[in-house]
Formats: C-alpha cells, sequence, structure tokens
C-alpha cells in the first residue's frame, strides 16, 4: 500500500486520476475534479456498489432523488437545527479550525497562540436561494447526506413496488458539507459522492440486521481489494453517537494519514420516518422527533401479521465514494523491485475496478496490417461490456507496459509480425501482475478477456 499522501496525490496528477478542482485560478479548497482515469475507477466502484446492494438483492430498490429539495426537509431531519461541527477561531493569526480535531482546544493548531474563542456551533449545510427572488423564504440547501431524499420518497417506492418488510432503498450520489477544515486530498472534502442504503425493518429486528450489514459492508470491501488487517471497526459510543443513532459501528481504513471513518453503519431507529410523516401521534414513536406540521404523507407499512400501520427502523450503511476511491487507490499502490535491479510502480486494482481493462499495442505503427488487426481487436473487446478497453498506438511496447502497470491495467495485448505472419493470428498476452507473457490466437482473444474478468 501507499506509503505518503503524497506519493498518490502526484500519481493522481501525473497520471489523470485527480486533479485539484479550479487549479487554474489557484484552485478552491475541498474541491478536486476526477480525469480521464478517475472517472473510470470511480464508475467502477459505483456499479460495484450497485452490483452488490441492488441487482444481487432481491429486497432492495434503486432510487435518485434531487439535489435540491425543499427547505422542511432540513427543518424536519434535524440538519437545520444540529448539523454542526464545533468550531474555533484564533485571534492571532485568524485561522479557523474543527475543535474535535484538534490537539487541544484552547491552543491553535496553526500558530500556538492560547488567545483562541471557545468553541462554537457552525452548521455544515450550504445555504442557497431558489427562484428570481432572493428573500427570507427563498432559501432551501445543498443536501449534506443523501439519504433525506429516501425518506422523503418511501412511500412513493412502497406504493409503487408494493414492498413490504424488510426491504431497503439504495442510492448514489453527491452530497455538500461546508467542512470547516477540508484536509487529506480527497478524504475531507466540500463537495463528494456517498453510496447510502436505507434498509427498513421491523422494530425489535433493528439489532440483527445492524449486525448484518456491518459484516456484509465489511465484506464488501474486502471484494474491492481492501485487506483485514487495513480495516477496524470502531463503536461509537455516548457524546460521539448521532442523537437519533441507537447505535453506530464505523468501518475505519488505515488511510495513509491513519485509521479513519470510511463507512458508517447506523441504526436510525424509526427517527427519520418518524420526523417526516404526518400524524406522528398515531405511530406511537421510539425516536424523539420534533413535531411536523407540514408533511402531507403517512411513512409508515402496514404489518400484515398484525393488521396495523406501523413506522419501520431503519439501518443505514453509508459510504463515501470519495472515501472509498482513496482506500482502493491506497491499498492498490505498490512499489516492487524486479529481478533486474529496476523497480516499478503498480495500481493493483482488482480487475473490475481497473480503470482501463485491456491496453491493445501494435508493435509497429506504420505497418497497416498491424494496425488494422490490433483496431479489429479493440472494436471487438469493446463490444464485450467490461468497460473501457484502450488502442494504444506509440510504437514503445516497453514503455507502454510500465504505464499501465502506473494506472492499474490489467491486461496489455501486443500485435506483432507473428500476429499476421503465422495462422491463427497469435497475439501477446501480458499480465500486470506476474508479468508473464502467453500467446493466445486473435480468436480466442474474447474468451480468454471475458474468463479474466468475469470469473
Ligand atoms: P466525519 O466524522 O469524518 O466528518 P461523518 O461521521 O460526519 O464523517 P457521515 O455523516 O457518517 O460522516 O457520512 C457517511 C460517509 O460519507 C462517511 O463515512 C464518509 O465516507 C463520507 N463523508 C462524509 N463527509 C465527507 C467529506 N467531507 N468528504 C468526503 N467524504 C465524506
Amino acid at each position: 500500500p501507499a506509503k505518503t499522501m503524497d506519493e498518490l496525490v502526484s500519481l493522481c496528477k501525473r497520471r489523470g486520476f485527480i486533479f485539484q478542482g479550479s487549479e487554474i485560478y489557484g484552485g478552491m479548497q475541498g474541491a478536486y475534479d476526477y480525469g480521464p482515469l478517475g472517472i473510470e475507477l470511480k464508475n467502477n466502484l459505483k456499479a460495484a456498489w450497485w452490483r452488490s446492494m441492488v441487482y444481487e438483492r432481491d429486497d432492495v430498490e434503486g432510487l435518485d432523488a434531487a439535489i435540491i429539495q425543499n427547505k422542511h426537509v432540513y427543518k424536519y431531519s434535524g440538519h437545520e437545527d444540529t448539523f454542526t461541527d464545533p468550531m474555533v477561531d484564533c485571534h492571532e493569526c485568524k485561522s479557523r479550525m474543527r475543535a474535535d480535531h484538534m490537539k487541544d482546544i484552547k491552543v491553535c493548531d496553526n500558530c500556538g497562540s492560547t488567545n483562541v474563542t471557545p468553541p462554537r456551533d457552525f452548521n455544515l449545510m450550504f445555504k442557497t436561494n431558489v427562484g428570481p427572488m432572493v428573500n427570507e423564504e427563498s432559501y432551501t440547501y445543498l443536501r449534506p447526506e443523501t439519504a433525506q431524499g429516501i425518506f422523503t420518497n418511501f412511500k412513493n417506492v412502497v406504493d409503487s413496488t408494493s414492498r413490504t418488510l424488510p426491504f431497503g432503498i439504495a442510492q448514489i450520489g453527491k452530497s455538500f458539507r461546508n467542512e470547516i477544515t477540508p484536509r487529506n486530498f480527497i478524504f475531507r472534502v466540500r463537495e463528494f459522492e456517498q453510496m447510502e442504503l436505507e434498509f427498513f425493518c421491523k422494530p425489535g429486528e433493528d439489532e440483527k440486521w445492524h449486525e448484518f450489514w456491518v459484516n456484509a459492508r465489511k465484506q464488501w470491501w474486502l471484494d474491492q481489494g481492501l485487506t483485514e488487517e487495513n480495516i477496524q471497526f470502531e463503536y461509537v459510543t455516548g457524546d460521539d453517537l448521532a442523537h437519533y443513532s441507537k447505535s453506530t459501528v464505523d468501518i475505519l481504513y488505515k488511510f495513509p494519514h491513519g485509521f479513519e471513518e470510511l463507512e458508517g453503519v447506523a441504526n436510525r431507529t424509526d427517527y427519520d420516518l418518524g420526523s417526516h410523516t404526518k400524524a406522528q401521534e398515531e405511530f406511537g414513536l421510539s425516536a424523539k422527533v420534533k413535531k411536523n406540521e407540514h408533511s402531507t404523507a403517512k411513512l409508515a407499512i402496514r404489518d400484515l401479521d398484525e393488521n396495523k400501520w406501523e413506522v419501520p427502523f431503519c439501518i443505514e450503511p453509508s459510504a463515501g465514494l470519495d472515501r472509498g476511491l482513496l482506500a482502493v487507490m491506497t491499498e492498490a499502490y505498490t512499489e516492487e523491485e524486479l529481478p533486474n535491479g529496476t523497480s516499478r510502480t503498480v495500481l493493483k486494482f482488482k480487475p473490475h475496478l481497473a480503470p482501463i481493462k485491456v491496453a491493445i499495442m501494435p508493435l509497429k505503427k506504420n505497418k497497416p496490417e498491424i494496425v488494422e488487426l490490433a483496431k479489429e481487436l479493440k472494436n471487438k473487446l469493446q463490444k464485450l461490456g467490461l468497460g473501457r478497453i484502450l488502442y494504444e498506438n506509440t510504437g514503445n511496447v516497453g514503455k507502454g507496459y510500465r504505464r499501465h502497470d502506473e494506472v492499474g491495467t490489467p491486461i496489455c495485448v501486443t500485435v506483432d509480425f507473428d500476429s499476421i505472419e503465422k495462422e491463427g493470428a497469435p497475439v501477446t498476452v501480458r499480465d500486470r501482475d506476474t508479468m508473464e507473457q502467453i500467446v493466445v490466437n486473435a480468436a480466442d482473444l474474447p474468451a480468454y478477456v471475458i474468463n479474466y474478468f468475469i470469473n
């Protein structure tokens, strides 16, 4: 794995994974842009999550709710009142910092001065105005988590799918938090993506499902290539436990800057649906909620055994996509000494995550038959639907191998004179991890590639 953030940052920029946002204007703190390879990696990680959370289960539905929502969503979700971090200002150097991240909240982390304010609450939501009138009424917020769109659509999804408990709703999308101190590359940023599942179950079955999801989510991260030794659970207790949560387990990963939260798995009880439902008094809610005077829908489900309406409990595995990508990159990053005394940098991504699946390289860039066969193979492999297949005509295979090691391409295929002269059109297939080369006939290449990526 990578030892420092700097080596990742530099590789990400050099090879086109991630760039500083608004770089040509001096940058924008806490915002990053994903380049040609970053977007592929991100899409692959999202697809893996969706596959596992939606397609491979028969009790989860997908959703893509709007980022801009009615301000009442945040009034009743509790975000308007409580989505804050404690902040401290330094009178000397004028820097601001998040109190719970400071070594000592009476001493400035930046200049060491003791001339600092007591901590005060800072709301992390970005406020904005909607429509042409800018007044007291026209404001709302950019969503600070995707989850609320799931709760507000609970009735729509139940009515349109006839779901009964237990079942879940999954969503991937952008969230925004005006973090006091964004830091550690894409670990803590102001605009990021989340992959969230809200899994609804009967009260009384919540603890069982909570445990199930903690373990299922850890297994999923292992399937993305993270290793057991770099993952830890943290059982959140006391003051750190969100007010709506009965229990939370954070899944931590060993990032270059230390073990930190990658995903939180919370038992949110009936707090969220109970907060957004109308007729709250009918349901005997277990959570303490603000009285809702605006909701037009009952967010409850019929318990067929007892023939009554009840507000389900909810288990929420909430993962950061950007943090996930950083974890996957950290783990994949490998510096290897080779037997010939040189070294190489390899990103040992799991094949399904690799931004480029196969690179096809003609050995001679100006030999028409070679070029033609290489292009034909590219088109054939591209049609398999595995992801990006790159035809790369630089005429320097050695350099190509090095570059593709560094961006984690699992397979390189070279087309050479043998390919156009010998029967069966043999091409050379080189494996990223073992660096072994084997010869495969052109006609057998699609089957070889499918077998490599699907099994
Ligand atoms: P932290 O304590 O690190 O601020 P949190 O506990 O507030 O995080 P949650 O509200 O549980 O985070 O959000 C769920 C997930 O969303 C986190 O586990 C993380 O992966 C991701 N996430 C949250 N805030 C950010 C951020 N500012 N930048 C990138 N990812 C984030």
